[in-house]
């Protein structure tokens, strides 16, 4: 039986949202992305979006207990009753322990963690060039994978947009804000015998197909 968690874990770049998204879809389920939701608050500018878009722009994190809050409040919607996936939460100790009491409370059992590993070269030129369409969200990457019209998405027509934190400075300090706080994790969840490294190097569509077969045997 699929976990009713699966925690996408990896650097900035990794591909957390692309990955989470093919098996979103193909389970039905939601695909829960902390900053998409806070991009989202920045756009319409509520306070959440005020508050954590500093933070945000300059590439550290949003404080535990705000991003906490938002997470607890969704998975509470009717439609993660069947499960939800977490793209990008938790991202530190105290997070993963946040989700260990939802999901106890809950009486569900442990999730599954999804840690995608790349290597730094490709991190980057992942970070520089992804493009985002501004309608559906869908991925692009100007280096890999581009659109067939500069600039605009080939399912809609939207116009793609380069996110504010993926400039070199913001970047930079991502990289050092995921080793210092994120990677523990990995010893974390290894510990709880619930880790699955996936190779993060391969093309996409590969990795997206041994996930979604191991994910079928599991
Ligand atoms: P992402 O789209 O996952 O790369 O997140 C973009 C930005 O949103 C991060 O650099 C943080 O500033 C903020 N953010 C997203 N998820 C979290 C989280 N779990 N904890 C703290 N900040 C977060």
């Amino acid at each position: 039986m699929r976990p009713h968690a699966l925690i996408f874990l990896g650097a900035p770049g990794a591909g957390k949202g692309t990955q989470a998204r093919e098996v979103a879809k193909h389970y039905g389920i939601p695909q829960i992305s902390t900053g998409d939701m806070l991009r989202d608050a920045v756009k319409r500018e509520t306070a959440l979006g005020l508050a954590a878009k500093a933070r945000m722009e300059s590439g550290s994190l949003v404080p535990d207990d705000v991003v906490d809050g938002i997470v607890a409040e969704r998975i509470n919607q009717p439609d993660c009753a069947n499960g939800f996936i977490l793209d990008g939460f938790p991202r530190t100790i105290s997070q993963a322990q946040f989700v260990d009491r939802i999901l106890a409370e809950k009486g569900e059992g442990r999730p599954l963690v999804l840690d995608i590993e790349v290597t730094e070269d490709l991190l980057l030129k992942r970070l520089t060039g992804r493009r985002t369409c501004s309608v559906c969200g869908e991925i692009y990457n100007i280096y890999f994978n581009s659109p067939k019209v500069e600039g605009l998405c080939d399912r809609d027509g939207g116009k793609l947009m380069q996110r504010a934190d993926d400039n070199e400075v913001s970047i930079r300090q991502r990289l050092e804000g995921y080793h210092r706080q994120t990677s523990p994790l990995i010893e974390y969840y290894r510990g709880q015998g619930v880790l699955l490294s996936l190779n993060g190097d391969l093309e996409p569509e590969a990795i997206a197909k041994g996930l979604l077969d191991y994910l079928s045997k599991a």
